[in-house]
């Protein structure tokens, strides 16, 4: 009888051995050697097969096949643990595919299709109920078998990935609200700015209606006044829309829209809003006359309102000094921001403009990201440092508007 060893390193190496030693020169085994190996052969089956059983078990996963010519479908005890269907009862693919939720079977069968016209394998996750009721993901995975070019069996894996799946749902939704909280943080400084920038012309439209209303009241109406009331009206009005303007391009990621604006003026007005209301908080302004920026003035207020207001927190309700200055350096414009308080840790510095990098128990860290946005729309630099004190300076830097008057310098 001719040996046939068997396929697989370590029972292979074992009969070259034994074939050596048991039959010198001859095609002959020995009927004790014969059924040395033969219970050797069963045992091996029997350990790999108590091996493949606990991997499955552990692995939740179970392997089957399909016979494309016969539609016979064999399935591994793991398959029917799977689909909570009796181990070793007959199964009908018909039957199974009832039992697959309906866009899972759709989309299987397309990719089945596709995979046994093309040759080849194919993956997707399902979703089943199973025969006792419980909705499961499976992950599928298969491959077509040809024989002479034509294809003749599909053999697979089924997996459950169903708590798998349900972390996945969790981290999506947890992320959809960590984007929600962040939107919500980043609308509230936004929204700040908005407030204040809108408040002076829908402030300067209710007087100039006043106004109007007191001309038009006149005997005979006063038509000049009540025509340069309306103008003012409308200038008022196309200022309140371009700030909309403004904000909306900011949340959109679209490009800054420059114009001359006064440095010392934007500042004065961002402090006053970053710190009302805010008591102990000593403000200093160092703030050089005639430095033009060429900035979109809303999107900036809400820079300088960030970091002045940054610092004001880093006090935590206790006294505190900001100090902020202006100066024009070799054609560029630096506006430094800078406070007494904690500061931030040297480590934290190389990530502290990325979004969500916050130590406020309430806050989002998206304050900082969004002026680094502005800034370099705008050509400029932001950075971050730690003063000898151990306070926090943060300086922002951008090219120069216009030539400067005598008196722009530093400080
Ligand atoms: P948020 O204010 O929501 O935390 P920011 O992006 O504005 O978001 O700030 C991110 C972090 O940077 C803050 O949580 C804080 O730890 C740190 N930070 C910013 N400015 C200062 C400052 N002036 N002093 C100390 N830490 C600061």
């Amino acid at each position: 009888m001719m040996l046939q060893p068997p396929k697989g390193g370590a029972v292979s190496a074992r009969l070259d051995e034994d074939e050596q030693a048991l039959r010198p020169g001859t095609d002959e085994v020995p009927a004790a050697a014969d059924s040395l190996i033969v219970r050797e052969q069963a045992a091996t089956i029997a350990h790999y097969r108590k091996m493949y059983e606990r991997s499955s078990m552990l692995a939740r996963l179970g392997v089957w096949e399909c016979d494309l010519v016969t539609g016979k479908l064999t399935w591994t005890d793991g398959v029917y643990d799977l689909f909570e269907l009796p181990r070793g009862s007959p199964v009908r693919r018909s039957d199974i595919l009832q039992m697959y939720h309906d866009e899972s079977r759709e989309e299987m069968e397309r990719l089945r299709a596709e995979a046994i016209a093309g040759g080849g394998s194919f993956s997707l996750d399902i979703r089943i109920r199973t025969a006792r009721g419980n909705d499961r993901w499976l992950r599928l995975t298969a491959d077509v078998e040809q024989e002479g070019g034509r294809p003749v069996r599909i053999f697979g894996i089924k997996q459950d990935v169903t708590e798998a799946r349900a972390a996945q749902e969790r981290v999506k939704a947890l992320q959809a609200e960590l984007i929600q909280m962040a939107r919500k943080s980043a609308m509230g400084t936004m929204a700040a700015t908005l407030a204040h920038e809108l408040n002076q012309p829908l402030a300067a439209i209710s007087n100039y209606v006043a106004g109007s209303r007191h001309a038009l009241d006149a005997e005979p109406a006063r038509k000049e006044v009540l025509a340069r009331g309306l103008d003012a009206i409308e200038e008022s009005a196309l200022r309140a829309g371009g700030v909309i303007r403004s904000l909306r391009r900011l949340a959109e990621g679209s490009p800054a829209v420059r114009q001359p604006v006064d440095s010392k003026r934007l500042i004065e007005d961002a402090a006053a809003v970053a710190l009302a209301a805010r008591e102990g908080v000593a403000l200093e302004l160092r703030l050089v006359d005639r430095l033009i920026l060429s900035v979109d003035p809303v999107q900036f207020h809400h820079v300088v309102h960030n970091l002045i207001r940054n610092s004001a927190e880093a006090f935590a309700g206790g006294p505190g000094r900001i100090v902020v200055a202006t100066a024009a350096i070799d054609g560029f414009a630096e506006i430094r921001v800078e406070d007494d308080g904690p500061g931030i840790p040297r480590e934290r510095l190389p990530t502290l403009f990325e979004t969500f990098t916050s130590t406020k128990a309430d806050g989002m860290g998206v304050g900082l990201a969004i002026c680094r946005t502005v800034v370099e729309a705008h050509g400029g630099r932001i950075t971050a440092g730690i003063r000898r004190d151990g306070g926090a300076v943060f300086r922002v830097v951008l090219p120069l508007a216009a030539r400067l008057g005598p008196r722009a310098d530093r400080d």
